[in-house]
Order: structure tokens, then sequence, then C-alpha cells
């Protein structure tokens, strides 16, 4: 196992402007952790037969611009974070290679237009398991994974390699509360109605709402990750009081105006 790759892993993302990074041994993904599990096919070695390790990065989503949802500045704001997450495992995985270990990147969204994920709501790798067996989080009601600096508002993106590179540790810690604001925000009840349990999320209508906000060029939603306490970026921007949220309350009228400015612009009502 190579301390030294990993080291300079690490410095090869800091470079790129990558501070959020763990690993994960594929080994992890054969030892469910909770039930419902990934089937086999969507595993790492399943995808990749020379995988020894999974890279996972994660890059931040600005909770201002991601306030201002359904709007044409969060459309552009995901498609960014997406476009660099895809870039930077491209590189790490070039880098990977150059060291004589043969890997390659996931893209980050995995399917060729939104209505596809309304037909078929399964990308063939999940990120998000990534994340979570590479010691970056934990598994919100939202079914995000929830980050200590970020909580949900993060994204991330994969890369496999045959290089045998030590594992972090998983995150012990729920971050979670359950305190049902994500559930209790959803436009289309896909967290936890009476038919899907509360640790699934309900992907063909959370899909559905994508697609509607898709032809509006104001996707994605967000408003489940909007509203999660967790993460420190609710310091950094004094987002602590989530009574920001209630259009009626006169402290936040500014906000609210500034939302409104937003939406109205750029995209189709
Ligand atoms: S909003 Fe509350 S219930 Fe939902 S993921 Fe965040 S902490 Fe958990
Ligand atoms: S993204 Fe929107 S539609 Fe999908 S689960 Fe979250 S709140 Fe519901």
């Amino acid at each position: 196992m190579s301390e030294r790759l990993k080291e300079d892993l690490r410095t090869r993302c800091e470079e790129l402007g990558i501070r959020m990074m763990g690993v994960a041994p594929v080994e992890r993904w054969d030892t469910p952790p909770f039930d419902p599990w990934i089937p086999e096919e969507f595993r790492p070695r399943a995808i990749f037969p020379e995988a020894r390790s999974v890279v996972v990065i994660g890059l931040p989503i600005t909770l201002p611009v991601l306030e201002t949802s359904p709007s044409i500045h969060y459309h552009q704001l995901y498609k960014t974070v997406n476009e660099i997450l895809d870039q930077s495992t491209y590189w790490i995985s070039n880098f990977l290679n150059e060291q004589g270990h043969a890997s390659l990147f996931i893209p980050r969204d995995g399917y060729g237009h939104i209505q596809l994920m309304k037909e078929r709501p399964l990308a063939f790798f999940s990120h998000r398991h990534a994340a979570y067996l590479a010691g970056l989080g934990t598994f919100g009601l939202n079914n995000m994974i929830l980050t200590k600096e970020y909580g949900p508002r993060v994204r991330f993106g994969s890369v496999l390699t045959s290089a045998v590179i030590p594992g972090d540790p998983i995150m012990a810690e729920q971050l979670c509360t359950r305190c049902l604001r994500c559930v209790d925000i959803c436009p289309v009840r896909a967290l936890g109605d009476e038919d899907y349990p509360r640790s699934l999320t309900n992907k063909t209508d959370c899909a559905s709402r994508a697609v509607e906000l898709a032809g509006k060029f104001a996707s994605p939603c967000g408003f489940c990750i909007k509203v999660c306490p967790i993460g420190d970026d609710r310091r950094l921007y004094h987002r602590e009081d989530l009574d920001i949220y209630d259009e009626e309350d006169p402290k936040y009228k500014a906000h609210h105006q500034a939302w409104k400015h937003t939406r109205s612009y750029g995209s189709r009502k």
C-alpha cells in the first residue's frame, strides 16, 4: 500500500483546487453497510475488473446560489461544478496512469438526458455511495451525503484505479439529525411518502420534477439540500436561522426579493 502515492494524490488534488478527497478500497462494496445495498454489477470491480481502489473528490455547491433555485443561476452552477469534477477526475486518472496504475474516471452525471433518468432512474455507478465508503460523509434522510463542511451541498466525482491506496475510515458519526426539513419541503413528496420508506427517494418523481425544470432551463431542484441545517457553510453565509426560507418572515424580505429577481430572468416560467 502506498502512503506516498496517497500524499502525491492529495498534492495533485490541491493543485486542482480540490480539498475534499477520500479513498475506498474496492472490497468495501462487498460488505453491505446497510440495506438495500448496491447490486454487484454497479460495483467498481464489475465496471473495471482491474480496480483496487476508488478515489473520490468533492466540490461544494454555493449556498446563496442554490437558494435562488429554480433558476438559471443554480442551473449554471450545477453544470459548472459537474464540468470541473469531470475535468479533475480525468486529470487525476491521467496522473495515476502516468505513475503506472491503470485508472479511469467516471463521469459525474452518467446519463445523456434527464428524461432518461425518468425512464430508468439509475446511473451505472453511484458517486454518493463511493463518497460514503471513502469516509467523506454519511447519508441523510434526503439520500444525499452530508459532510461537516457543506452538509449535503457537495457534488462528488470518482476515479477507479488499479493502485492499492490506503483507505480512509468510514465516518462513524451520523450527521443527519432527522429534522425532516428535507422531507417536508419536497414539492413532489419524493422523500418518504406513504408508498416509499423514508430511507429511499422516489427517484421517478424526483426525476419528473427535474425534467419539468430542465424544460425551463431551471434544473435541478435542490430544495432538499437547501434546507438541510448541517454544514459549516451555513455559518459562513449567516444561514443558521432556517426561518430565512419563510417568505412571510419580514427579517428576510431582502433575501426573498433577491431570489425572486434572479428567478425572474433567463429561464422559462
Ligand atoms: S434536512 Fe434534516 S432530515 Fe434532511 S438530511 Fe438534513 S438533517 Fe437530515
Ligand atoms: S431534488 Fe427536489 S424533487 Fe428531488 S427529492 Fe429533493 S426536493 Fe424532492
